[in-house]
């Protein structure tokens, strides 16, 4: 089938890339030049297993393209997709200009029928603010064009898209249009065979399901955090108390590691845009505001216990960062915990070494050159002349350090673990200080 994608971030580059990869004519358009021109060359500008070499593959086959012309994406696409970002605006709603704006470019350009297929995270109602705009839109042109507005939102992990992408654990379709069902339906059939994984729905409840979705994840690690703290409090060990509820199956493994926060580009904004839009609808969310809450407070744990175990001020002290992104496998920084740590190291005087294995360049776009960051090439790199570490991401890489090589380097032989990677008794075996999540110290 011939489909254009709106957006070639995390979400439309990898979906364009799966599309294409199955045998679809797809288009990925962008107002952003420099990311097209990159594109276009074979140079994928994020981060994420997988993608680059597939990427490359369609291009060259043909299958995938990509443009900054939207008109020629309007004429190309039967299935258009909009994969645009929705960032929060400050009141915490979701920020709709991007897609309303390319709403408003597909009815400028369309000249035969046309199904939009909403995957950004959007509000209930956002479907039929985009039908309307685009009807007003073609009546403006004075035509009377066939279009419908499906919502299909997207549940891809950052780190692992590309997997998530080929083989969904379900496809949410939103419409009541049964020929735009059908046109998903085949778009689908090829990561449909196994079972049937096509969830159909009104377009509404499509639209909640997303949210629901990363409200209820979200909701999982504040919960896991809040009863760290007590942990903490109580002098009892969250890790046990992990596995001894995670035994349960009606509550599961997954999803409930403690740590120093949730971040990210849609767990926090999602959270926040849900809010907001039960209060626009008189409710009170009390259990989201308290996630919400309970996550500022938690971002804001390892800084404050790095600041606390020096008594206030970190004045003349290093501390070697392990991890930057908001997650492993991926380079992206946004809403990341690490941000709230450095910026906390920062305002109490610290100098920091940090490393992480895929986000430095958007670290050094963030922070740009600054006297108390340097960025290291490599995790041993970080703890040169370091008093002390911290670990914010939990990549690979970190899982096994040599103990003995940490109590060399760092002068104050203290690790600060936002992540709980290690068994405390093999740390301190090696003589360091361990302080972690919701875990008694080491005697
Ligand atoms: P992103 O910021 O990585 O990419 C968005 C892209 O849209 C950018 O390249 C931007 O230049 C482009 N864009 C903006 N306006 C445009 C226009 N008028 N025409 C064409 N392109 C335009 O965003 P993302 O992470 O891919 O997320 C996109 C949406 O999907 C968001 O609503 C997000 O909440 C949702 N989502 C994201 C993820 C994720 O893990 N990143 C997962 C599921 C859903």
């Amino acid at each position: 089938m011939k489909v254009t994608i709106f957006g070639t971030g995390y979400v439309g580059l990898v979906q364009g890339a799966v599309l294409a990869d199955v045998g679809h004519e797809v288009m990925c358009v962008d107002v952003d030049a420099a990311k097209v021109a990159a594109l276009q060359a074979g140079r994928v500008p994020i981060h994420e297993p997988g993608l680059a070499p597939m990427v490359q593959s369609n291009q060259a086959a043909g299958r995938l393209q990509f443009s900054t012309d939207a008109a020629a994406g309007v004429a190309h696409g039967e299935l258009i997709f909009l994969a645009v970002g929705t960032p929060p605006d400050e009141d915490g709603s979701a920020d709709l200009q991007h897609v309303l704006a390319v709403a408003r470019t597909i009815a400028s350009h369309m000249t035969g029928p046309r199904t939009i297929v909403n995957k950004s995270t959007v509000p209930v109602g956002t479907a039929d603010k985009v039908a309307a705009t685009v009807g007003a839109a073609l009546a403006e042109r004075g035509v009377a064009i066939a279009f419908e507005v499906v919502s299909n939102p997207e549940f891809l992990k950052e780190g692992a898209a590309v997997a998530d992408c080929k083989r969904p654990d379900r496809i949410i379709i939103g419409t009541a249009s049964s020929t735009a069902e059908g046109q998903l339906r085949e778009l689908y059939a090829p990561f449909n065979r196994n079972h049937d994984r096509m969830v159909v729905m009104d377009v509404r409840s499509a639209e909640l399901t997303k949210y629901a979705a990363n409200a209820m994840l979200a909701t999982k690690i504040s919960f896991i955090n809040e009863i760290a703290n007590l942990a903490e409090r109580l002098g009892a060990d969250i890790e046990a108390v992990r596995r001894g509820i995670g035994s349960d199956p009606r509550i599961g493994y997954s999803f409930i590691y403690p740590g120093a926060g949730y971040g990210g580009s849609c767990f926090p904004k999602d959270v926040k845009a849900l809010i907001h839009t039960a209060r626009s609808t008189g409710f009170a969310p009390e259990l989201l505001q308290a996630v919400d809450r309970r996550n500022a407070a938690q971002r804001a744990v390892l800084g404050e216990r790095i600041v606390g175990h020096y008594g206030g001020s970190l004045r003349g002290k290093t501390i070697a960062v392990w991890g930057l992104a908001f997650k492993p496998e991926t380079d992206d920084m946004r809403e990341a915990p690490s941000r709230n740590l450095l910026q906390a190291l920062w305002a109490a005087g610290a100098r920091v070494r940090a490393h992480d294995p895929a986000a430095m360049g958007e670290a050094r776009r963030i922070f740009g050159e600054r006297p108390d960051l340097t960025l290291c090439t490599s995790p041993a790199e970080a703890l040169q002349g370091a008093d002390s570490l911290a670990i914010v991401t939990e990549w690979k890489i970190y899982r096994v350090p040599d103990f003995g090589e940490l109590a060399r380097q760092l002068k104050d032989r203290m690790v600060f673990d936002g992540r709980n990677l290690y068994d405390p008794a093999i740390v301190a075996r090696h003589g360091l200080g361990y302080s972690c999540i919701g875990r008694p110290p080491v005697p």
